[in-house]
């Protein structure tokens, strides 16, 4: 059994609501969600944060952007537009330390990072 929450929703551990999955990444709704669409994409691979990505990794963060934009084209909001998110670290508010994206849309999003 994984320790790590995010891990735990991929491998089906814990249960997630699953909009995607391939063999690299997984996305499911945010628990909380602060907009109408809420979505977390996540790497199936362990990573805490940004920071512990190196080189190794450039394939699977590019494919990490290329889920969201799939999924945007997908629910219907790339018209529209909608945010990615990471956040890293404590005053990046990382709360969960198992690397993700959030994608936020569904209603007009302020810009108010601090
Ligand atoms: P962070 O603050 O680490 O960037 O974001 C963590 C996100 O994970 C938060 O938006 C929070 O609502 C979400 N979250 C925390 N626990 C769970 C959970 O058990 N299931 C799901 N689906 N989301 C979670
Ligand atoms: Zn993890």
């Amino acid at each position: 059994m994984d320790t790590c929450l995010f891990c735990q929703i991929a491998n089906q551990e814990r249960p997630g609501k699953m909009v995607y999955e391939d063999e690299q990444a997984v996305a499911f709704e945010d628990i909380n969600p602060k907009a109408p669409i809420h979505i977390l994409i996540v790497p199936r691979q362990h990573l805490a944060t940004i920071l512990d990505a190196t080189q190794a990794d450039d394939r699977l963060l590019g494919h990490l952007l290329l889920v969201a934009n799939r999924i945007a084209k997908q629910i219907g909001i790339a018209e529209r537009g909608f945010r990615l998110v990471i956040n890293c670290n404590s005053e990046g508010g990382q709360a969960v330390y198992h690397l993700h994206l959030h994608l936020l849309g569904g209603r007009p999003l302020s810009w108010h990072p601090a």
